[in-house]
């Protein structure tokens, strides 16, 4: 019989990986705390409108990519594509909006869209992000910026691999002249756009500058950043003083128009070179339609999310070691021996709790033979033996073994777990 697969798309984290995720969402929690999040946990699966209602009926996630479906009582239910339709609804369900209308949500968790899988494309993937309510001004859109450069700086990520590209969208009052000038651009190009640009162009024309197979032919086409209203060129200007000023190394990418339709104003992409063709790490913007959109009052909004498997990719092509545990194995052999290895590895595990050396410890079965057990270290990945032998017990000693250099030494008994964790702690992370 075959084996059983991940479904398409999908896989399993584990080893490396999984610390790799851990660690990247560990960090990114502790600057949203920095600046003022507080942590949202919304359902994997929410209402199938509220996608629709929010990230747009014309976007390629809700037309082409959503996983929709019936449950048993009828209700049409979708797992969520991406997280601030979700941490919008809560927003509004638990009436933040009146109690405390200024406030930052952040969240991690899987995302899921039925995307062509490929290198950094996947079906299930996870995304770490924040939202920034009640504060429209261009201070919100820079700080939101300057928190994403933080997140990657605490991940690791060395300071010029990422890029950030930022663009104005303009808002509900000068948006309309750009759409009409992109249209009666591409009107004339029509039959030379793919299937689905051809649709676009009717209801939604920006989204044709966002086509792969499309956008790069169209290098001449209007951009945004030409038809902003008077009151988005400030806003516009003042982001870009202030990441200036905060020297954050970003781009003007006038063509950057993001594939969700809530954005308005300030729109940014942050993108780490040697991924390939899935470059993007990570994305955002402002959305100050979206909280009324969706049934709230009229409250700006900024937000933004990190792929946390496309993280994952950009610090292992930078090299960026994530401390892993130090295993220690506790072997026994002879007579009387398990009780010693056994409150041995009890005393170990509760002095190993520290995060910055996480440490590992497992035990011998009692009864199996030594070249087993060490067998079973090896497996396992053991740095340390801490061998517990019968002569030696009687002695008041075991033998700490360092497996990797094959040396060895006798300690006490009494200072063994002392002296395992001093070594450790003195150890470079590797
Ligand atoms: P978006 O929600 O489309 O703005 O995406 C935000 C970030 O999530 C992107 O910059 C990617 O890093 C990541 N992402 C989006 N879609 C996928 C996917 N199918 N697989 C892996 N990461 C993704």
């Amino acid at each position: 019989m075959s084996r059983p697969a991940a479904p398409r798309g999908t896989r399993d984290l584990f080893g490396d990986e999984v610390r790799r995720f851990h660690h990247i969402e560990g960090r990114a929690a502790d600057c949203f705390r920095l600046y003022g999040y507080e942590e949202l946990r919304t359902p994997v699966f929410e209402n199938v409108e509220l996608f629709r209602r929010a990230v747009g009926d014309t976007t390629d996630i809700v037309e082409k990519e959503m996983y929709v479906f019936e449950d048993r009582g009828g209700r049409a239910l979708a797992l969520r594509p991406e997280g601030t339709a979700g941490v919008v609804r809560a927003y509004l369900e638990h009436a933040w909006d009146q109690s405390a209308p200024v406030k930052k949500l952040f969240y991690a968790g899987p995302m899921f869209r039925a995307e062509r899988p490929q290198a950094g494309r996947y079906r299930e993937f996870r995304q770490t992000g924040g939202e920034f309510f009640g504060n429209g001004s261009p201070e919100a859109d820079a700080e939101t910026l300057l928190l994403m450069r933080d997140i990657l700086a605490a991940a690791g990520l060395p300071k010029d691999a990422a890029v950030f590209s930022v663009n104005s969208l303009g808002c509900a009052r000068c948006r309309p002249a750009f759409r009409d000038a992109l249209r009666a651009y591409l009107e004339p190009k029509k039959a030379t756009l793919c299937e689905n640009c051809q649709r676009r162009l009717a209801v939604n024309p920006l989204r044709v500058l966002d086509c792969k197979g499309d956008g790069p032919a169209l290098g001449d086409a209007p951009v945004s950043t030409d038809h902003l209203c008077a009151d988005c060129r400030g806003h516009h200007d003042r982001v870009l003083a202030l990441l200036r000023a905060a020297s954050l190394r970003f781009v003007e990418t006038p063509r950057l128009v993001r594939g969700l339709d809530y954005y308005t104003r300030t729109v940014f992409e942050v993108t780490v070179a040697g991924l390939g063709a899935q470059d993007a790490i990570g994305a955002g913007g402002r959305y100050d339609g979206l909280v009324k959109s969706l049934g709230g009052p009229d409250t700006p909004a900024v937000g933004f999310a990190f792929g946390v498997d496309r993280l994952a990719r950009a610090l292992e092509a930078h090299r960026v070691v994530i401390p892993a545990p130090r295993r220690v194995f506790i072997a026994q052999t002879g007579n009387g021996t398990a009780d010693a290895a056994f409150r041995l590895a009890d005393e170990m595990r509760a002095g190993g709790l520290w995060e910055s050396a996480p440490l590992a410890v497992e035990v011998g079965a009692p009864g199996k033979s030594l070249k087993s057990q060490f067998r079973a270290a090896d497996g396992w990945g053991a740095a340390w033996v801490l061998l517990v032998g019968e002569e030696e017990l009687k002695k008041q000693t075991v033998i700490l073994k360092d497996l990797r250099a094959g040396s060895q030494r006798e300690v006490s008994l009494a200072r063994a777990v002392t002296e395992v964790l001093e070594t450790i702690a003195a150890e470079k992370p590797s």
